[in-house]
């Protein structure tokens, strides 16, 4: 400890706590995302300082390859294969480093270890293969076409139909994050249905080869009906309907019809939350009626896990599996994107 708090928080200097032979500083009752308090150890020095809402903050200057060899592993499981582990250490030190400058622009830190930046719980989940995999990719990125760094977003299946960025999340079209698709131009209900029909396979696309296709390409879930109307607030469900569909079937406008009124819900996020956390928007639904015409069961037929924007990291893990190199991966993933190594 290099300095101690003085008694005035508006004089208060930034009081720095340096780490002791092990290379970790201790830091007890920090406040977790589940309400309760834990000790954490963070690398690096720590700072305690005022921030933009005059509360004490404690930031961890922490260095880039410390702090993504304890994300990685908790972004994809360390016994993944090498090849998997470096594309998915490239990932995140992109969306870490795109992040940098963009928010937290009047603290005294420049990113928060919550959802709202980059969930980190400190030091100590480190794994020696993802640790590897950080070390093996020090200082590349992935970079757009003409130049910048890509968006490199990613989530856990596809379902073998990656998404365009702007039919989940709206805005403009980002060249670097389109869609993926074996064969359709357009998919309705009708062809979106024989795809899920298609079940993992040894000679499928990349994300339905792996052993964790079996609880991510496809999956079925009851839907509750009744809680479903409830959270909706019209009345006893007569019908839903997908209204709008993204380029690989994800869900994006969703109509309830029910006695009291209809509603639409927008977006593939808040279609996935309404009917009870659905791995992904990428459904197809099928209703029973009762006698008076209310729905009376539902459930939904899906595939993949996520958005299924950009990487898909069970696909990584299977192409890695197949002998593809991790440039190789995101350059799958990421159109027109290359890599550069900038330290
Ligand atoms: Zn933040
Ligand atoms: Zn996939």
């Amino acid at each position: 400890m290099s300095n101690t708090l003085s008694g005035s928080s508006r004089w208060l200097s930034n009081s720095w706590f340096e780490p002791g032979p092990s290379g970790l500083v201790e830091l007890r009752d920090v406040d977790n995302e589940r309400g309760g308090k834990e000790t954490r150890k963070y690398w690096g020095k720590l700072y305690v300082t005022v921030d933009n809402a005059g509360q004490l903050a404690v930031v961890n200057a922490v260095p880039e390859d410390k702090l993504l060899a304890g994300l990685v592993p908790a972004e994809m499981s360390a016994s993944s294969p090498p090849e998997a582990l470096k594309a998915q250490a490239v990932a995140a030190r992109n969306e870490l480093l795109a992040k940098i400058g963009t928010r937290h622009l009047t603290d005294p830190y420049r990113l928060c270890a919550t959802q709202h930046c980059q969930v980190y719980a400190g030091a100590g989940r480190e794994d020696a293969r993802a640790t590897a995999a950080v070390q093996a990719t020090r200082g590349e990125l992935l970079e757009r076409e003409g130049g910048g760094l890509v968006d490199a977003v990613y989530s856990a299946s596809c379902g073998g139909h990656g998404e365009n960025n702007e039919h989940v999340w709206g805005g403009t079209p980002d060249a670097a994050l389109r869609a993926r698709l074996p064969k359709f131009a357009a998919i309705g209900d009708a062809e979106l249905r024989a795809w899920l029909a298609v079940g993992p396979s040894a000679d499928g696309p990349w994300c339905a080869r792996p052993k964790e296709a079996q609880v991510n390409f496809r999956w079925q879930k009851a839907i509750d009906v009744a809680a479903l109307a409830e959270r909706a607030g019209i009345g006893a469900l007569r019908d839903l309907v997908v209204l709008e569909r993204g380029v690989s079937g994800r869900a994006t406008k969703l109509r309830l019809v029910g006695d009291g009124g209809d509603k639409e819900i927008r977006g593939e996020l808040e279609i996935r939350r309404a009917l009870g956390n659905l791995k992904s928007a990428m459904f197809v639904l099928d209703l029973a009626r009762d006698a008076g015409g209310h729905v009376s069961s539902l459930s939904a037929t899906g595939g993949g896990h996520g958005h299924g924007v950009g990487m898909c990291q069970v696909g990584a893990v299977g192409m890695a599996a197949a002998g593809k190199r991790y440039d190789e991966i995101l350059r799958q993933y990421y159109s027109g994107a290359h890599l550069r190594k900038l330290y």
